[in-house]
């Protein structure tokens, strides 16, 4: 079966209008960087500033050129974080080179570090405070566990990629002895030694390690539930643009043997952006609360 993550992050978006739209005066702001012109990123930050124009969150676009100094974009988090009117801030990865993300990422308040990557974020994560924020891929996972009613508690769930962006925080949160959670998870990577065997033991599989179709069917249980984060694009002179996006499942050999299946595109993706609409929303109420 499909679990529809374009669906599910529509019925979040549509819950967040509602609410925002019973909200009179100022709404909420997120402000996004772009440094350089990396074409899927253009992309990526595009459909975040649709979606949140779509839910009526306000947003601005930061473009800064790829030559920009390390200091130069710490001020412009600096100016971010003083500026009262803006709720969220979100740092569009990649970086280039000359930029080390985790330096530059401490720099947005944890207040308004919709992302989730902030470290003060990712420790209140980890034990188990509700009112950190969550990064947003890997709470777009847990939340589609949530909302197609598959109960991960007890389950063995693989998480395939232990990068700081989804493998770990996703480990950090279904692991939680949390409703929605308690799942025993193994976190595999590319030192990991028997991987097929060890996702023949999973009763969920989440791949995310940016290899195309890289899951194949003899390497998952009959009935498992696949969560497919990967987007990756290969070569297709079928299509128009001569290319196609997709996952690092093999979905056409995977589907008839799992229980459940995210496709891509329309899994995971947008999952991630009703989460960053979520957290930001979340920020502007938490600002309504206690006015700075
Ligand atoms: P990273 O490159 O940061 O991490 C990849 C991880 O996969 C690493 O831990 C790496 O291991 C592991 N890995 C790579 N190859 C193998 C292999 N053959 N066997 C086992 N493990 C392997 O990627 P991200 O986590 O940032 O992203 C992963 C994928 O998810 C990408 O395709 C990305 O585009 C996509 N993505 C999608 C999002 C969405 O919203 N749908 C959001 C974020 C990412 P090691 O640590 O040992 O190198």
């Amino acid at each position: 079966m499909l679990i529809d993550g374009k669906k599910i992050a529509n019925e979040i978006q549509k819950e967040l209008k509602f609410s925002l739209d019973n909200i009179s005066g100022p709404k909420p702001c997120l402000a996004v960087i772009i440094v350089g012109n990396h074409p899927p990123s253009l992309i990526y930050v595009s459909r975040k500033m649709q979606a949140c124009a779509e839910v009526g969150i306000e947003s601005i676009r930061i473009a800064l050129p790829s030559e920009v100094s390390e200091e130069e974009l710490i001020l412009e988090i600096v100016k971010l974080n003083q500026n009262s009117r803006v709720n969220g801030i979100l740092l569009q990865l990649p970086l280039p080179q000359h930029i080390n993300p985790i330096t530059v990422l401490r720099e947005i308040s944890p207040a308004k570090d919709v992302d989730g990557l902030h470290p003060f974020n990712v420790g209140k994560m980890l034990i188990g405070e509700d009112d950190a924020f969550f990064p947003c891929t890997p709470y777009g996972i847990k939340i589609l566990l949530e909302r197609s009613n598959i109960d991960i508690s007890g389950k063995h769930v693989v998480i395939i990629g232990r990068s700081n962006l989804v493998g770990k925080p996703l480990a950090a949160l279904l692991m939680q002895n949390t409703s929605g959670a308690n799942a025993t998870v193994t976190v595999a990577h590319s030192r990991s030694e028997n991987l097929k065997n060890i996702c023949l033991t999973a009763d969920i599989i989440v791949a995310a390690i940016g290899q195309p179709l890289f899951l194949k069917a003899d390497m998952i249980k009959e009935g498992a539930v696949i969560i497919d984060v990967g987007i990756n694009k290969i070569n297709d002179s079928s299509q128009k643009a001569g290319y196609k996006i997709v996952g690092d499942v093999d979905f056409d050999e995977v589907k008839g043997k799992c229980s459940f299946i995210t496709p891509v595109p329309g899994g995971v993706g947008p999952m991630t952006i009703a989460v960053l609409l979520r957290n930001t929303f979340k920020s502007f109420i938490a600002t309504q609360k206690s006015p700075s």
